[in-house]
C-alpha cells in the first residue's frame, strides 16, 4: 500500500515535471495546426530567410562583378593648406606647437622675429630640423609702413634672416609684414630686391583675447577653409595649442595636405 502511494506520488511528479517543460511547446504547435486548418492561406516559411540570406551571400560573385572589376573612382582633386605661426619663437608655446606638429606629421611655417631667432637658438634650430619652413616676420616686429624701404630691408628684415642663417645654414627671403602693413612702394621695392612677401587668406583670430577661444578658432577654420589658404595663428598664446589639434583634425577630414606656404 505505502509502495503503491509512492509510485502514484512519483507519478505524479513526474508529470508535473513534464507538463510545465513540454506542454507549452506541444500547447504551442496545437494552437499554430488551428490557426493553419482556419487560414489556410498562411504560408509558414520551410527555412530562415536569415540563414537563406547568408547562404546566398556565399555564393560566388558573377563574373565581371568582382570588386576589382569595378572602374576605380575618380580621384579627389589635391587640397592644400598651409598653417603659419608669427611671432615666434619662444621658450613655452613654440615647442608645444612644434610637438603637436611632430605627433600629427604636419608641417608648417613659422614667420620668426630676429630679436626671439637671438634668444631661443635651440627652438629655432628645433624648427628646421623638424621640416618646417622659416620664413622672415622682421627683427623687432615694428610697423613697416612708419619706415623707409633701407631700414626695412637693413634693420629688420636682413638682420633676421642673417640670425636664422647663422643657426641653420637657411637664408629666408619669405617674409611678411607685421600686422600686414606694407606701403605699395615697399611692396615693388622687396619684389626688386628678391623677397617674397606673404600675408594671409585665412585669420584665425587667435591673437585677439576678445574671442578666440578654441571653439572660435576652429569654427573660423571649418567655415573659411579653402584650397591654398594662409592660416595665419601666432606662437604667443594657449588658444593657439588648444585649437590646433583640432584645427588640424578638422581639415584632414577635409582631405587638405598641408604643406609650408612656398609649396602652395
Ligand atoms: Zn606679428
Amino acid at each position: 500500500m505505502v509502495r503503491t502511494k509512492a509510485a502514484g506520488l512519483w507519478l505524479a511528479l513526474t508529470l508535473i515535471i513534464y507538463c510545465s517543460l513540454v506542454c507549452p511547446a506541444e500547447a504551442e504547435q496545437l494552437y499554430l495546426n488551428e490557426l493553419l486548418e482556419s487560414h489556410p492561406h498562411i504560408q509558414v516559411p520551410k527555412e530562415d530567410p536569415i540563414v537563406r540570406t547568408l547562404e546566398l551571400n556565399l555564393e560566388p560573385p558573377v563574373p565581371g562583378l568582382e570588386p576589382e572589376a569595378l572602374p576605380a573612382p575618380a580621384p579627389l582633386p589635391q587640397r592644400k593648406i598651409a598653417l603659419t605661426f608669427d611671432d615666434g619663437p619662444d621658450r613655452i608655446n613654440t615647442p608645444k606647437i612644434l610637438d603637436i606638429l611632430r605627433d600629427e606629421q604636419v608641417v608648417a611655417t613659422f614667420f620668426v622675429l630676429g630679436e626671439k631667432v637671438e634668444r631661443y637658438p635651440e627652438v629655432t634650430q628645433r624648427i628646421f630640423q623638424e621640416g618646417h619652413l622659416l620664413a622672415n616676420h622682421s627683427r623687432t616686429h615694428a610697423d613697416f609702413a612708419e619706415l623707409s624701404n633701407e631700414e626695412i630691408l637693413f634693420l629688420e628684415l636682413e638682420p633676421t634672416s642673417a640670425a636664422v642663417e647663422r643657426l641653420t645654414g637657411y637664408y629666408p627671403r619669405i617674409m611678411r609684414p607685421p600686422y600686414g602693413s606694407l606701403r605699395q612702394d615697399s611692396v615693388v621695392f622687396l619684389r626688386e630686391s628678391g623677397w617674397q612677401i606673404v600675408r594671409w587668406s585665412l585669420d584665425t583670430f587667435d591673437w585677439d583675447s576678445t574671442r578666440n577661444s578654441p571653439e572660435e578658432i576652429i569654427e573660423r577654420v571649418k567655415t573659411q577653409h579653402h584650397n591654398k589658404a594662409v592660416v595665419l595663428m601666432h606662437c604667443n598664446g594657449p588658444a593657439t595649442i588648444q585649437a590646433l589639434p583640432g584645427i588640424i583634425k578638422v581639415l584632414r577630414g577635409l582631405g587638405y595636405e598641408f604643406v609650408p606656404v612656398n609649396q602652395l
